[in-house]
């Protein structure tokens, strides 16, 4: 027996041959799309070798791929989780699931690169993506805390210590990242004609805002803040020394910040072990643009949203999901009316 007969090697060779005609294929579509559009020809290069990488992973040949196949990969990109693959996990299972808006444009991408191929010569008879689309939901849902969820995070956490109080204040009160909650110094608190205030850092734009604390959440800050005058309002046991040369307790980290939430949840009970950060905030927000005659403009400053679509976002949600405002009860009844 001879080598040549016991390696296959003309399967090996149509095989590499194959691959080599869908990857330069879409190189091709690559520099055609460059001609109209060079800042996004990578990307929808990149978009189609994602898709080559998928099919190769379940030993399929994206030069012959049906609609199945992109079917497959559409619920691939939409699943919370990743599913059963073969081999590590790649760059796309890192940001799964992807949004409706994004698998449509996916899908796009995909259609009229097999479209440029059958043009060019890829023997399939139809285009794999031909009439297939992304079913896009009127509103995205946004996932935030009930009324009584609220109510029950709220009061167990100041029930249970002046530091659990302060941190649901800043993140349900006052909608603050855990990033920028973690960094609250006692000397940024202060006062204007509205009441009391909190200059903080943004981390997402890198600039200090100062916002009016709603007055349950101030009150929960001060208790927090006690007679100190300065440092960390939410210490680690950590000590430190600032650039100053003072010796002080080091602010939370990060994990620190998810550690005591994880903490929170249990003893109240409010999504015992799974309390994302995030959480807070977005409830926060949610309930913000319950409130009847409050412009767009004033949560979206308030939250220190970038852009109004970040902010609309949420807009629509809260519209479509209650008839009747829903007070937040870090926030008071009135605070809305005297900010605006
Ligand atoms: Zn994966």
């Amino acid at each position: 027996m001879t080598g040549a007969d016991f390696f296959d090697l003309s399967a090996l060779n149509a095989d590499r041959l194959e691959r080599r005609t869908a990857d330069q294929l879409a190189d091709g579509f690559r520099d055609l799309k460059a001609l109209q559009h060079p800042e996004t020809a990578d990307r929808y290069r990149a978009e189609a070798g994602y898709f080559f990488n998928f099919m190769r992973r379940f030993g399929a040949d994206p030069a012959a791929c049906t609609q199945p196949h992109v079917l497959r990969y559409l619920d691939y990109l939409a699943s919370p989780t990743h599913p059963q693959h073969p081999g590590d996990c790649w760059d796309e299972c890192r940001h799964l699931p992807y949004a409706p808006s994004s698998r449509q444009h996916r899908l796009d991408v995909l259609r009229a690169f097999y479209e440029y191929a059958i043009a060019n010569g890829l023997g399939l008879s139809a285009n794999p993506c031909a009439g297939l689309s992304v079913p896009v939901p009127a509103v995205e849902a946004i996932d935030h805390l009930d009324e009584w969820e609220a109510h029950d995070l709220w009061n167990g956490a100041r029930e249970h210590s002046y530091r659990d109080g302060a941190l649901v204040a800043l993140l349900l009160g006052c909608g603050m990242r855990k990033e920028e909650a973690r960094l609250v110094r006692i000397e940024n608190l202060g006062k204007n004609g509205y009441g009391p205030t909190l200059r903080f850092w943004r981390v997402k734009r890198r600039f200090w805002q100062t916002i009016n604390l709603p007055s349950p959440s101030a009150a929960a800050i001060h208790l927090q803040a006690g007679d100190r005058a300065e440092g960390a309002l939410l210490p680690s046991p950590r000590w430190t020394v600032t650039e100053a040369g003072i010796r002080e307790k080091a602010h939370l980290s990060d994990a620190g910040i998810d550690d005591i939430l994880n903490r929170i949840s249990h003893y109240t009970g409010v999504r015992p072990g799974k309390f994302p950060s995030h959480l807070g905030r977005k409830t926060s927000i949610t309930m913000s643009r319950t409130i009847p005659g409050l412009p767009l403009e004033v949560t979206m400053t308030f939250y220190g949203h970038a852009t109004l679509k970040d902010h609309q976002r949420y807009d629509a949600f809260a519209r479509d999901t209650f008839k009747e405002p829903i007070y937040n009860p870090a926030q008071g009844r009135d605070f809305w009316h005297l900010a605006a």
